[in-house]
Order: structure tokens, then sequence, then C-alpha cells
């Protein structure tokens, strides 16, 4: 277990201790965010995240956070008026 993750278990549990199921979870989180774990997994996980609020609460942050980086890095399609524009600016700068 990596220091990220171990501090990050610390965090979440300040009271409560995880449960076995839950350092489980914890540890598969990014497999279930990337859709990368199997059926019967994801359904094993589903059902400890609906029981578990701090997996659950830690299961919505990761998430949230690779929504957000996808839609970061995602690229946007230029549309044609622009580089047309673009264009022609260089073209006039040229010219000048
Ligand atoms: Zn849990």
């Amino acid at each position: 277990m990596n220091k990220y993750f171990t501090d990050l278990m610390n965090r979440i549990f300040k009271k409560e201790k995880p449960k076995a199921q839950c350092t489980e979870c914890l540890q598969s989180l990014q497999l279930l965010v990337d859709g990368e774990t199997t059926q019967e997994q994801e359904r094993y996980f589903r059902k400890h995240l609906d029981e578990c609020t701090p997996c659950y609460t830690f299961y919505n942050l990761e998430k949230t956070v690779k929504e957000v980086l996808q839609n970061k890095i995602q690229q946007k399609p230029i549309p044609p008026a622009l580089i047309e524009n673009i264009k022609a600016g260089i073209r006039n700068q040229t010219q000048a």
C-alpha cells in the first residue's frame, strides 16, 4: 500500500475503523471509476458503496476528479470559421 493511499484511508476513516471490505473496495476504486472491473466485481463493490458512506464519498470524489480531468484533456473541434479567421489574420499580417 503506498503512502498516498494510506493517508487517504486515514483521512476518510477518522473515527470508524475500515472494514476489510473497505480496503479491498478502495484499492479497486480506480478500476471501478475507469470501468475496468468485471461485472461481478462491479456488483460487489457497488453493493458495498451503497452500504458504506466513507467508501461512497471516496468513490464520488475519484469519479469527479476523473471527469474534470477528462473534460480538460478532451479536444474540442475547432469551428471552420475560426480557422478561416486565423488564416486571414496571418495572411493580412504577412502582407502588411
Ligand atoms: Zn467501505
